[in-house]
């Protein structure tokens, strides 16, 4: 960069393109630039000839030099910038870094500048490049807050070095367990822009008085929807109650409720799904729907992600804290389940239930007689032992019984079904209880691993397991109809 007075460049970068709306220095439109006993001399690159808005440009140049002490006089000279150039200013514009040209280049290190966001989220950026990053973090919400990342103020800092984007991100609490789910939306987010090669995230604290920000944004007023509500049975919510049961721990029941639940969400249907598995709720992790119910008047607002509304008690509790429920407390935590979530009107709502034929189960369907049980259980020929748990369990409970679908059926290596758990016994529970056998599930590495990653597998259109509970869901469908348009 030749002829450049820095101080001079200084005073210009506020300086816009009437036009192009962005700063004159940053687009590269300043090619020369220098003072000599008081005259500053300016060698503006125009994209265009002709411009109608040239000699604007050419007074808001001049008020802003001449600001400064000791200039007398300010002449400038324009060029017309050639087409390489003009493509440049193009990228820049639409937030693509360049092959340079422009007055003011950076050090190697990606250098850090606060993140122009104002306390509404709205972003004032001027910089292209930053206003195109801060852009994508505008659609990244928090995971647990469930807004976004710039609304809470949580974009503490950016900075951009060719294809190297770094970012600070302030979190409410210091080890916050969501910490590598931001990071991976973050990078994920920020690669969608096809110059971006590195992503980094940097993690620091807010101070209390941020904190106390967020609280009273997240606190918020009292939404329309819970107006006037008052506390109600999840039978009013839902056309259809479909608790999903299983002889035993370990059998796949939340990995089945959760894909069939997603599966009937992707064609339409309005999902909800509650994880009463309160020992081993897993059904947040799985589903990837992460967040902080709000409660208000008592009522819990479930998590919602697309047609998927969902309540766990893992909303509530860490994860990886034990949670021992007295029975007193254990019936009143579902019962309030079941009467103080405030679901929006949904076509099923999926119970995942705790394993075996414990006191949850009970109290569930005493609230909800209407509910349909659904049964998952694995090939293994042990068929009686755990007909004769499920049927004690639907005398006891007096639920219909719908159906028996068989997870972890085979292992399918090179188009060959191998059967390591035996066979038949779904086929011969289904027969025993005179239900029919909605399908059978593989035992497929990328269940688990989407599982564990919290995308469900059967969104996934492409994956051959996604097929299978997707035609399970219709068999689902076909037992249990209901009027998508009532
Ligand atoms: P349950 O609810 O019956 O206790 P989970 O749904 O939690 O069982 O499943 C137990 C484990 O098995 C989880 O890690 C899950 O990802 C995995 N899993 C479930 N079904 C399958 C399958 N068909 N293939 C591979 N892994 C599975």
């Amino acid at each position: 960069m030749t002829n450049i007075d820095q101080k001079l460049l200084e005073i210009l970068k506020p300086v816009k393109d009437p036009e192009l709306r962005y700063s004159i220095v940053k687009l590269g439109m300043v090619s020369s630039l220098s003072r000599q006993n008081g005259i500053v001399n300016l060698s503006l690159k125009l994209p265009l000839p002709n411009s109608p808005s040239e000699s604007e440009l050419k007074n808001e140049i001049r008020s802003a030099l001449s600001e400064l002490e000791g200039v007398t006089g300010v002449e400038i000279s324009t060029t017309l910038m050639s087409d390489e150039e003009r493509l440049d200013l193009a990228n820049k514009i639409h937030g693509r870094p360049t092959t340079g040209g422009a007055a003011g280049g950076s050090g190697s290190n990606v250098d850090f500048q606060p993140a122009q966001i104002d306390e509404k989220g709205n972003i004032l950026e001027t910089d292209p490049l930053r206003r195109a990053v801060i852009e994508i973090l505008a659609t990244i919400d928090d995971p647990e807050i469930n807004k976004p990342l710039t609304e809470l103020g949580m974009v503490k800092a950016l900075g951009i070095e060719s294809g190297n984007v770094g970012v600070q991100i302030l979190l409410t609490v210091p080890g916050c367990p969501l910490k590598d789910k931001i990071t991976a939306d973050i990078t994920n987010g920020l690669k969608t822009l096809d110059w971006v090669e590195n992503v980094a995230v940097d993690f620091d604290v807010m101070t209390e008085q941020q904190r106390q920000r967020v609280a009273e944004m997240v606190g918020g007023a009292e939404p329309d929807a819970w107006k006037g509500r008052k506390p109600a049975s999840a039978g009013e919510y839902a056309k259809r109650i479909i608790v999903v049961a299983s002889g035993k721990g370990g059998v796949g029941k939340s990995t089945t409720t959760t894909n069939l639940a997603f599966a009937l969400a992707e064609q339409g249907y309005e999902v909800g799904i509650l994880d009463a598995d309160v020992y081993g709720f897993s059904i947040p992790r799985m589903s990837g729907v992460h967040g902080r119910p709000r409660v208000n008047n008592e009522m819990m607002e479930p998590i919602r992600k697309g047609r998927v509304q969902v309540m766990s008690m893992g909303y509530f509790v860490d994860e990886d804290a034990a949670v021992i429920w007295r029975g007193p407390l254990l019936h009143k935590a579902i019962n309030q389940f079941i009467t103080d979530v405030l679901w929006e009107k949904m076509d099923f709502l999926f119970i995942d239930l705790p394993p075996g034929t414990g006191d949850v189960t009970l109290t569930l369907a005493t609230a909800l007689p209407q509910a349909e049980m659904l049964i998952v259980t694995t090939p293994q020929p042990v068929a009686t032992h755990v007909a004769g748990r499920v049927a004690r369990l639907a005398e006891r409970t007096k639920l219909k019984l719908l159906g028996v679908v068989e997870n972890m059926s085979y292992l399918e290596i090179n188009g060959e079904k191998d059967r390591i758990f035996g066979e038949g016994g779904a086929r011969d529970l289904s027969k025993k209880l005179g239900i029919p056998l909605l399908g059978e599930i593989p035992l497929d590495k990328k269940i688990r691993e989407r599982s564990d990653e919290g995308r469900p597998i059967v969104t996934d259109i492409n994956l051959p397991s996604a097929l299978i509970y997707k035609q399970i869901s219709q068999e689902l469908l076909a037992l249990a109809p209901v009027d998508i348009s009532a």
